[in-house]
C-alpha cells in the first residue's frame, strides 16, 4: 500500500508533532455507502484527537455513532523542483488516524476538550474569552478519537534527480512554503480601550 516505503515514518512523537503543527484536518467517513472528506479543526490532548461542531452536524451524528473514521493532517513545507520533470515533488509532513470516535459526555472533559481545541489554534485566547455557558455547551458536540493507529509521512530535503541529469542545464532546488499571519485588523465595534493581545501581535502560537 505504501509505494515509497522511506517516507514514512511511524513513531508517535512524529505524529503529533504534525498534529500540533497543523490548523485543520479532514475527516473520511462513510454515511449511507457515500464516502465524505470533511475539513474541519481539531485540537490534541495526549493520545487524544478532539473535534468539536454543531450537535446537529452530519460529520459529528456520524462520528459519533460508531462509524470508522480516517483522518488527515497535511502541512505543505515546499516545492521541490528538480532537473527532470518527472522527479519534482513537494516536501511535505502528514499524519493519518483511523479508529472509531466517541461522545464526550462528562463535563469536565467536555471543556478540557474544548479548552485543548482554542489552545491549538490561538493559545492564550480562552482565558481572555467568555467561556461557554450551559446552551453553547448543549449545542456542541465534542468527539474524541484515540490516537491509537496512526502513520506518518514526511519529504524533507532537495530534489532527487537520476545520476544523468545533474548535468542538464536549469534551476533545480526548493522553494519554501510557509503559512504568514498578516496584521490584525480590529472589529469595527472594538471598544478603543482594548488592545491587539500579544498572541496576535503578530499571530504566533508560540507564547
Ligand atoms: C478551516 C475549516 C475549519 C472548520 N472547523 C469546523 C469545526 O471546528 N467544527 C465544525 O463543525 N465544522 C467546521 N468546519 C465546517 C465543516 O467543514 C462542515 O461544513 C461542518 O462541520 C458541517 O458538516 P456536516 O457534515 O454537518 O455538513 P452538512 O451540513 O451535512 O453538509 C451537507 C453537504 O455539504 C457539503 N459540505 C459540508 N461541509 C463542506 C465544506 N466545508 N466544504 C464544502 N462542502 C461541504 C458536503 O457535501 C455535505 O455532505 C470547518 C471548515 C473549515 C474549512
Amino acid at each position: 500500500m505504501v509505494r515509497e516505503a522511506h517516507r514514512g515514518v511511524y513513531d508517535r512523537a512524529t505524529v503529533y508533532d504534525i498534529l500540533d503543527a497543523g490548523f485543520l484536518c479532514h475527516v473520511g467517513f462513510v454515511a449511507d455507502g457515500q464516502p465524505f472528506v470533511i475539513p474541519t479543526s481539531y485540537g490534541r490532548k495526549d493520545s487524544s484527537l478532539f473535534i468539536h461542531g454543531s450537535a446537529a452536524s452530519r460529520m459529528l451524528r456520524q462520528m459519533k455513532d460508531g462509524v470508522p473514521v480516517c483522518v488527515t493532517v497535511t502541512l505543505l513545507d515546499g516545492l521541490v523542483l528538480a532537473r527532470s520533470i518527472f522527479n519534482h515533488s513537494m516536501n511535505y509532513r502528514s499524519a493519518v488516524i483511523l479508529g472509531q470516535a466517541t461522545l464526550v459526555e462528562d463535563p469536565v472533559e467536555k471543556i478540557e476538550a474544548l479548552h485543548a481545541l482554542s489552545e491549538h489554534i490561538l493559545p492564550g485566547r480562552w482565558a481572555d474569552a467568555r467561556q461557554p455557558n450551559e446552551r453553547e455547551l448543549k449545542q456542541t458536540s465534542v468527539l474524541r478519537l484515540p490516537i491509537e493507529e496512526f502513520s506518518a509521512k514526511v519529504r524533507v530535503g532537495p530534489p532527487i534527480d537520476d545520476e544523468e541529469d545533474y548535468a542538464f542545464p536549469t534551476w533545480a532546488g526548493v522553494v519554501p512554503l510557509d503559512m504568514v499571519a498578516g496584521a490584525p485588523i480590529d472589529d469595527p465595534q472594538l471598544e478603543t480601550k482594548h488592545v491587539v493581545p500579544a498572541y496576535s501581535r503578530p499571530y504566533s502560537r508560540r507564547l
